[in-house]
């Protein structure tokens, strides 16, 4: 029993996750990958704030969306009564970003951004309040080039993290054209739902008039016929943008990807035209999709930029990497090159200051730090997976000299090497 007067732990909010070690590495190896990633594809990283204004996103994603009407944390800056929202996604705020920089006064631009994204839902497996995304934006190219840049990025990044097409993520393409054509499928699809009124749940109703593409996205099981036998928008496009579509098509076809087009796929955010796709996998239940994009080329006009087009998409890191473990995908381990013994407290000293020149010539130490008997220390340095224990016993120390001792290799020879000069054994440390 704690002390009366010990005041109650805190603990995190609902839905909003601590990322601790060891799980923490597989983050760091995850994000290390999509930054490498990013540099060999051209693309350069933006930051945005966390909070924006709420208009942002009422303006940006659609009042009648999911996001909007009952995902975000909106809030009163008590300070001075300012409407703000911590951001639920980031085309808009890099969208924002870029207009307020006039960042495409020469040209197209490519970004990336990684951070935490937040909506109020139910948390579950795949699904919390605060998550992360990591997200790649075209500006300024109207495609289809860079649309199916982006796809093949993605399908990069799953061949590098290890994970199988097909087997682990699939691609799913669809066309949502531009607004005449989404206006004349709109009038039809409106025709069909009230023509069935009866099957739309609550949700449907509401959206029959007001967003009825998002009865399309409907996930209620006794809606699924209806929604089914629904007029598809892909049969009312307009050569142009059916010419968009193929364009996409000839590149990722002759790169050998496979994708299957899915007519009924309108992704959650009103923002949307032409090239719209999903990564889903079939491994985490209801939180299949892994990744979601497509072109928004009228979102910066939206949001009162200059006309500029669009194409960008957002990876889930959480699902990602619960995708990756399910795949059975684990990064390389971690591990120091070295683990100091340090069995003498008044030897600490002179250790130390070999320790940091070894770690300045670019060797992974780990030192022993609280005391505790060789054995103790050993037991340590053997879990911590190092390759040797560098001891700084009395007699080795009194000679001007540290043992080096091999972990991993049963019966490996025990050499010292001298404390002065300790970083000129670097590159043989760093190679064994
Ligand atoms: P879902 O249909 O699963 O709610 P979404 O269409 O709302 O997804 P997007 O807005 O397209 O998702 O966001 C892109 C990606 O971000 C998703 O594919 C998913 O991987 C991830 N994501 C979205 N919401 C959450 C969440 N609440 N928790 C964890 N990851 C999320
Ligand atoms: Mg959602």
């Amino acid at each position: 029993m704690p002390p009366a007067s010990r005041p109650a732990a805190l603990q995190a909010v609902k839905g909003m996750n601590d990322i601790l070690p060891p799980d923490s590495a597989r983050w760091e190896w995850l994000e290390g990958t999509l930054r490498d990633l990013m540099a060999r594809y051209g693309y350069a990283n933006i930051r945005t704030p966390i909070v924006e204004p709420t208009a942002l996103f009422v303006r940006g994603l659609g009042e009648v969306t999911d996001i909007v009407e009952k995902e975000m944390y909106s809030f009163t800056d008590s300070m001075n009564g300012d409407a703000l929202t911590l951001r639920p996604e980031n085309t808009a705020g890099v969208v924002r970003a870029i207009t307020e920089h006039n960042l495409l006064y020469d040209g197209g631009k490519r970004l990336w951004y990684i951070g935490a994204m937040f909506r109020h839902e139910r948390p579950q497996k795949g699904r919390y309040r605060q998550f992360h995304q990591f997200g790649a934006e075209a500006m300024g190219f109207a495609g289809p080039d860079v649309d199916a840049e982006l796809i093949l990025m993605c399908r990069t990044l799953w061949r590098e993290l290890g994970l199988v097409e097909g087997r682990d993520v699939r691609l799913e393409l669809n066309s949502l054209g531009q607004i005449d054509e989404r206006r004349a499928h709109r009038d039809a699809l409106v025709a069909h739902f009230e023509a069935h009124a009866e099957a739309l749940d609550e949700d449907g109703r509401r959206r029959l008039h007001t967003n009825p593409l998002r009865i399309l996205d409907s996930k209620h099981p006794a809606m699924q016929a209806i929604v089914e036998a629904a007029p598809r928008l892909i049969d009312f496009l307009g050569p142009e943008s059916l010419a968009h579509l193929q364009g996409v098509r000839d590149v990722l076809d002759a790169a050998g990807l496979a994708y299957r087009i899915n007519p009924r796929l309108v992704r959650g955010m009103d923002y949307y035209n032409l090239t719209v796709f999903e990564w889903t996998t079939d491994r985490l239940g209801a939180q299949g999709t892994v990744c979601g994009g497509g072109r928004y080329d009228t979102l910066v006009e939206q949001l009162g930029g200059k006309p500029a087009p669009g194409v960008g998409f957002a990876i889930g890191l959480e699902r990602l990497l619960l995708l990756l473990a399910e795949a059975g995908v684990a990064p390389p381990p971690e591990a120091p090159i070295a683990y100091a013994v340090l069995p003498e407290a008044d030897l600490l000293a002179p250790a130390m200051v070999a320790i940091e020149a070894l770690r300045e010539a670019g060797v992974s130490v780990l030192m022993h730090a609280g005391g505790h008997s060789m054995k103790a220390q050993f037991k340590r340095a053997d879990a911590s997976g190092a390759r040797f224990a560098l001891v700084f016993g009395r007699d080795e120390v009194a000679r001007g000299e540290v043992a080096l001792k091999p972990l991993r290799e049963p019966g490996a020879a025990q050499r010292n090497l001298p404390l002065a000069g300790v970083a000129d054994w670097g590159p043989t440390l760093r190679n064994a």
